[in-house]
């Protein structure tokens, strides 16, 4: 059966073909340039955006795929969480979509689609699996017994984001937003040990995440230079942060796989694009013997595919569709599968 998935959450407009776990179409249209003056994402001009961009996002997936509207089998949403108004915009396609086609609707959990999208490169999903979702939003550990079923919450930050953190340490060192990528590519000149940053609740023996402190310190640090007329090493400070939160991220992320003698670690979500993050967890997964699966950077940050393959393993195991008149639900928890 082929699956339409629709991601409009956050800036991008995501649409995903998909069939089984076999990826046909990956189509994004984002407005992040529109957004980049304003050091972040303004919800109104995100909604129009999605607005625009739906109908010939949708063109493009199903010539891409080679497909019709008429192939499709069932539609799927992200129904949450993320900004109300952009949402909306996604909900209200997918149901004129779903009812226009005559097929079932599935209004699915971002964040759940962040741990389905790995089947689409690396097969089924081990059950159970540990997950680490890291991204704009969100910095949670998962235990997920079965990407169909809802997810159950380990622990997750008590403050920043990860996602957050790199986007505001990028700004104090006037890198462009989002910050996350520039710094992937700064740190690659510097060095890890140059400056040693903060590790929140490093050995609190908690699973859960602090992140606004190191990017406090971080802030500290740079104004004490400038102050002192010091120069500052954009490639050292990143890579100095940078490897502050991989380290946090991957110690706590195996202990959840030890504490719940898990063999499987995924990680997902844009900040899972990290080189170094994914370096450092593949190390450190090596020598604990555990096996890890990351998606290609291209899937970690939003797009539709994840909605897709998220929709299809629910069609799949025969989950009821959703009803016609589901919400947009801004702050769907992170346990709630689909709707
Ligand atoms: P959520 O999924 O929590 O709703 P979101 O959808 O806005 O949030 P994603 O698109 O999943 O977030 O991830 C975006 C975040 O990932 C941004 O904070 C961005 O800076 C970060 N990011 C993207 N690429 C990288 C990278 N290479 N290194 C570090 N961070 C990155
Ligand atoms: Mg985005
Ligand atoms: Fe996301």
């Amino acid at each position: 059966p082929l699956v339409l998935g629709i991601e409009t959450s956050c800036d991008e407009t995501g649409i995903g073909l998909v069939r089984g776990h076999t990826l046909l179409a990956d189509t994004v249209a984002s407005s992040v340039e529109e957004h980049a003056r304003f050091g972040g994402v303004v919800p109104e001009v995100a909604s129009r955006a999605h607005l625009e961009a739906m109908a010939p996002t949708v063109e493009r997936a199903l010539q891409r795929a080679g497909v019709r509207f008429s192939d499709v089998d069932a539609v799927a949403v992200t129904a949450g969480p993320g900004l109300a108004g952009a949402l909306l915009v996604g909900v209200a396609a997918a149901k004129a979509y779903a009812l226009g086609l005559g097929v079932p609707l599935y209004g699915v959990n971002h964040l759940a689609a962040h741990v389905a999208v790995d089947q689409l490169e690396h097969g089924p999903l081990p059950k159970p699996c540990i997950a680490m979702l890291v991204s704009g939003g969100h910095s949670s550990l998962l235990l997920v017994p079965d990407v169909a079923g809802d997810l159950i919450s380990l622990g997750s930050t008590v403050d920043d984001a990860a996602g957050e953190a790199f986007d505001k340490v990028a700004r104090v060192l006037g890198l462009p937003f989002p910050g996350g990528p520039h710094i992937d590519r700064a740190a690659t000149s510097g060095s890890g040990t140059a400056i040693a940053f903060p590790r929140g609740k490093y050995d609190d023996g908690t699973l859960d995440f602090s992140f606004s402190g190191l990017k406090t310190a971080v802030a500290r640090w740079v104004e004490a230079k400038e102050r002192a007329g010091e120069p500052i090493s954009v490639p050292d400070v990143s890579a100095s942060f940078q490897e502050a939160v991989v380290d946090v991220l991957t110690r706590k992320a195996l202990q959840a796989c030890r504490q719940y003698d898990v063999k499987d670690l995924l990680i997902g979500g844009g900040v899972a694009a990290n080189s170094r993050l994914r370096a450092l967890a593949q190390d450190r997964c090596d020598h604990a013997g555990i096996r890890l699966r990351v998606p290609r950077p291209g899937l970690c940050t939003d797009n539709g595919a994840m909605v897709a393959a998220l929709g299809s393993e629910l069609l799949s195991t025969g989950a009821p569709p959703s009803p016609l008149n589901i919400p947009a639900d801004s702050s769907l928890p992170i346990t709630t599968t689909r709707l």
